[in-house]
């Protein structure tokens, strides 16, 4: 067996953690070779000194002079690179073979692109990469030949219910009638928009089954986490959108599933546990420990499914119209939509205000083709700048 070397972009971060946690636990098939953070240095340190990966990122000058001072105490010799550029050496020049990318949001597209351009076996959590450039990303993946693995747990479900075939048949080939997509509802799931008016970020993030980063938090509240779910699907799997479908499953077991022709329905089931996940991309096409307790189905009360109001979430129903415009819509969607948690998290917007911010910005940044990363990244800039101004008017 040889041991593979994964550059993990993103690993102070909640997926990046539990990659590390996974990895910690079998030694003998993996090395970290490059560990990337935006601001949380004492934290990569830690993992430095414990990983001993050849390069380590950072946002800024400031930083890589921190993480260097704590680095050289200890005597590590891993290279402290910092800025987004040296997000992409993490990738090129770590001698890595796999990349689990989970940065948050559109600052993880680039170096992902670069990981599926280099032909890396692509662990991809970073689902807003996907949603603003799933055209060019998928066609670099064919063009760099490496191996795309999903780790969203809905995504990774789908695929764990595919035929292995699948990546070279269209999936009505296959006799897939449709996707079904599982969203636990989020901590207001039954509760009336109008008493969302003051929710605060503790509550939106206090998410009932899983434990995220701050923004997956908050997108799971408003389900535009589902809604970027949905055009992340489309472009993994390619099926039309009027085949993936959301259903509400409050008890997060049933992580997605797919409807076969035959009347065969195939669910993945587990916890709600990220390693799992984690663990199936790492080893794929092997199953390894991944350190998540059985599911012991005895003890559930029950499992139910039902289909989401729209009404209740409008998030939701902005992005399904962003994936039919198609486009550079879902990358306006998901540029005003990561002002808008950011605004809400830190800024004070009101919650119930995170849709009417998306709703103006994809109402004012005309959608154009997706064909180049220069057309996506420039709709993102223009996309924060208008929503940054109708945050301004806001207030
Ligand atoms: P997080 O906020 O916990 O971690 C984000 C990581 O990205 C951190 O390491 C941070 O340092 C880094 N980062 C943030 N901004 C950066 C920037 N500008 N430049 C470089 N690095 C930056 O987020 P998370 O919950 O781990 O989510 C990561 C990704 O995985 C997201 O795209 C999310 O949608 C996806 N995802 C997460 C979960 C989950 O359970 N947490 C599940 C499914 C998908
Ligand atoms: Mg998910």
């Amino acid at each position: 067996m040889s041991v593979k070397k994964v550059a993990i972009l993103g690993s102070t971060g909640s997926i990046g953690v539990n990659t590390l946690d996974v990895i910690r636990a079998h030694p003998d098939r993996f090395q970290v070779v490059a560990l990337t953070a935006a601001k949380q240095i004492e934290r990569l340190a830690e993992q430095c000194i414990e990983f001993n990966p050849a390069i380590a990122v950072v946002a800024d000058a400031d930083g890589a002079a921190q993480l260097s001072r704590l680095l050289q105490e200890k005597k590590i010799s891993t290279q402290v690179l910092y800025g987004p550029g040296a997000l992409v050496s993490a990738v090129t020049e770590s001698g890595c073979d796999t990349v689990m990318a989970a940065i948050v949001g559109a600052a993880g597209l680039v170096p992902a692109l670069a990981a599926a351009q280099a032909g890396k076996r692509v662990l991809l959590a970073n689902k807003e990469a996907l949603v603003m450039s799933g055209d060019l990303f998928m066609q670099a993946m064919k063009a760099g030949g490496g191996e795309l693995l999903p780790i969203d747990s809905e995504h990774n479900a789908i695929f764990q219910c595919l035929p292995d075939r699948f990546t070279k048949n269209p999936l009505d080939h296959l006799g897939v009638e449709e996707l079904w997509l599982t969203a636990s509802g989020g901590p207001f799931r039954d509760m009336p928009i109008t008493d969302l008016a003051n929710i605060t970020p503790e509550q939106a993030c206090a998410h009932p089954n899983w434990v995220m980063g701050r923004k997956i938090s908050v997108d799971s509240a408003t389900m535009m986490n589902k809604g970027l779910e949905v055009i992340e699907a489309f472009w993994l799997f390619g099926l039309p959108l009027n085949q993936i479908k959301v259903l509400i499953h409050p008890q997060s077991v049933v992580h997605s599933m797919v409807r076969y022709r035959d009347g065969s329905v195939l669910a993945q089931m587990g916890q709600p546990d990220m390693r799992t996940p984690i663990a199936y991309g790492l080893a794929w096409p092997e199953r390894i420990d991944a350190g998540v307790a059985p599911l012991n189905l005895t003890q559930l009360a029950g499992l139910s499914f039902s289909e989401p109001n729209l009404a209740q979430f409008p998030c939701l129903s902005l992005a399904f119209a962003a994936a039919k415009t198609g486009g550079t819509a879902p990358a306006i969607l998901n540029a005003a939509n990561e002002i808008a948690v950011a605004a809400f998290l830190d800024e004070g917007l009101p919650y119930l205000k995170i849709a009417e911010v998306v709703e103006r910005t994809l109402n004012a940044v005309p959608s154009v083709s997706a064909g180049s990363l220069e057309t996506i990244l420039s709709a993102d800039t223009k996309a924060r700048q208008i929503a940054s101004d109708f945050i301004r008017d806001i207030r």
